[in-house]
């Protein structure tokens, strides 16, 4: 049996049944990372002890242990998500030292049901990009052409589930991060409804924001890995107490009854002719599987990249600045401490600890919460932000679920954008107001472009409304039949 032609439950069952084991699919995937990640640079690190962990759990099962969603799947895990003995960088210089002590609520529910943590993924430092070009440990290249970006936050999470290196990924999604790379590298990538997925344990960026969810090869392993992650947490407050519903066994590509809106904002001079053609296709395709289609409009959204940018600043500057070198992380190195006054100490450390953009949103965070410019910039963002909530109500009491693009063109060239900040910021033109109102998305791979380069539809649903969602995407997935059509050799 070939694992990378394997859904994730397939695995478990196989390795529940013995007929695979898990110390093999380890050596498999560890395997290809060693023949291929030299090129493509999707991991940070490896977890050195999986291969015992997996024997463990083929001991178990030989034992009696039948129980495990995930019983001894290998899974990659963003290198922002706290796993305990192994070390989180965020991407960041001030992290590199960093080995957690506990693991966050996402990685804990994974090892019940007997998942495996493979290794953590490459990405923007801190989360703070769209090109995983911004990580201090090198860019990561997209599987389809390693000329291009594998998009970003989530680039390494994305590069290696389409490459093969992974069965499945963990990513987050403040602004698009899954959703996005996830486009751009040709697989599945879910962002649940804020709430859904604790937030206990995973790094920081914009908390009102933030969200982790699956990057998957089918819509299926996205609907099952989120129903193991998602769910009440004590440990985060924000989490919601409705129950986990069974999204991977009520999954049906069939859309009687159900109203698709298409976003009349998605037609902007900007949109590249190839990811209009896609969605478009995209469009007819959800309709054929019996869904009505009707337009929506959320004329806001044309505000939602600078809403966005104020309130994901703001928040990351208060967050970021627990890195000071004091308790843990980068220290800059002085001859003696003593005699040395505290601002300096901060400040080498920081200034040497943090990169170029993360510097920029600290600086433009600071400034837009500081007192006399808080009411004009913060507080007229969170109005807005609820203005941009109020029109998705609106256009959720017509449709069910809403359609657009992910992003306005298909991948970008390596340092095409790095020196344009605003032109890398309009990338997020689409992904952005989902957060901003808390909503679920996701991406699913449609077509290609000219280029070779694969373009993902957006789904965009109604809150805690995963299952019409996750229903559309299946559909999708079915009508663009893309199964195997993949970056490597086969
Ligand atoms: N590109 C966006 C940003 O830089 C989104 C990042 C994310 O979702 N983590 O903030």
């Amino acid at each position: 049996m070939n694992p990378l032609q394997m859904s994730l439950s397939e695995m478990a069952e196989g390795v529940r049944q013995q007929k695979l084991s898990s110390r093999d699919l380890v050596e498999f995937y560890r395997g290809r990372i060693q023949k291929f990640d030299k090129e493509i640079n999707s991991f940070i690190s490896l977890n050195e002890e999986a291969g015992a962990e997996a024997s463990r759990i083929d001991e178990a099962v030989k034992s009696g242990r039948s129980n495990g969603r995930l019983l001894g799947v290998p899974i990659g895990i963003k290198d922002l998500l706290c796993t305990k003995g192994l070390a989180t960088t965020a991407g960041s210089k001030i992290l590199s030292n960093f080995i957690p002590p506990y693991d966050c609520t996402v990685v804990s529910r994974l090892k019940e049901e007997g998942a495996i943590v493979l290794g953590k993924l490459n990405l923007d430092e801190f989360a703070m990009g769209s090109s995983n070009e911004t990580s201090y440990f090198g860019v990561c290249r997209n599987p389809w052409n390693k000329a291009y970006v594998p998009g970003g936050s989530s680039g390494g999470s994305a590069a290696a589930v389409a490459m093969g290196l992974a069965p499945a990924t963990i990513g987050t999604d403040t602004g698009g991060s899954i959703r996005q790379p996830a486009s751009f590298c040709g697989v599945v990538g879910f962002k649940p409804t804020y709430g859904r997925v604790s937030r206990y344990g995973i790094v920081a960026y914009a908390s009102s924001l933030d969200q982790a969810g699956p990057m998957t090869r089918s819509v299926a392993d996205a609907a099952l890995l989120s129903e193991v992650i998602s769910g009440q947490d004590p440990l985060d407050q924000t989490t919601t107490q409705r129950k986990v519903p069974t999204w991977q066994s009520q999954l049906k590509a069939d859309l009687k009854g159900l109203k698709v809106g298409v976003l009349k904002e998605f037609v902007t001079d900007s949109l590249h002719a190839d990811v209009k053609k896609t969605v478009n296709a995209g469009i007819e395709a959800l309709c054929e599987a019996g869904a009505e289609i009707v337009e929506v409009s959320v004329p806001l959204t044309k505000f939602a990249v600078p809403v966005y940018y104020l309130i994901a600043a703001s928040e990351a500057s208060s967050n970021l600045a627990r890195y000071d070198g004091v308790k843990y992380g980068h220290r800059a190195e002085f001859s003696s401490l003593s005699g040395l006054d505290l601002e300096t100490f901060y400040s080498k450390t920081r200034g040497e600890g943090f990169g170029d953009e993360v510097k920029r949103r600290i600086m433009l965070g600071t400034y837009c919460l500081s007192s006399g410019y808080f009411d004009q910039y913060y507080t007229k963002a969170c109005q807005v932000r609820r203005l941009i909530k109020n029109e998705y109500d609106s256009a959720f009491a017509k449709c069910d679920v809403i359609v657009s693009p992910v992003t306005t063109t298909p991948a970008f060239k390596i340092g095409e954008r790095v020196s344009d900040p605003l032109q890398m910021y309009m990338n997020d033109l689409f992904t952005t107001s989902t957060n901003l109102a808390g909503l679920p998305g996701i991406s699913v791979p449609f077509g290609f472009s000219v280029d070779r380069l694969p373009i993902g539809v957006q789904l965009t649903g109604a809150p805690f409304a995963e299952q019409s969602l996750l229903n559309c995407a299946s559909a999708l997935e079915v009508a663009a039949n893309l199964k195997g059509v993949v970056p490597y050799e086969s």
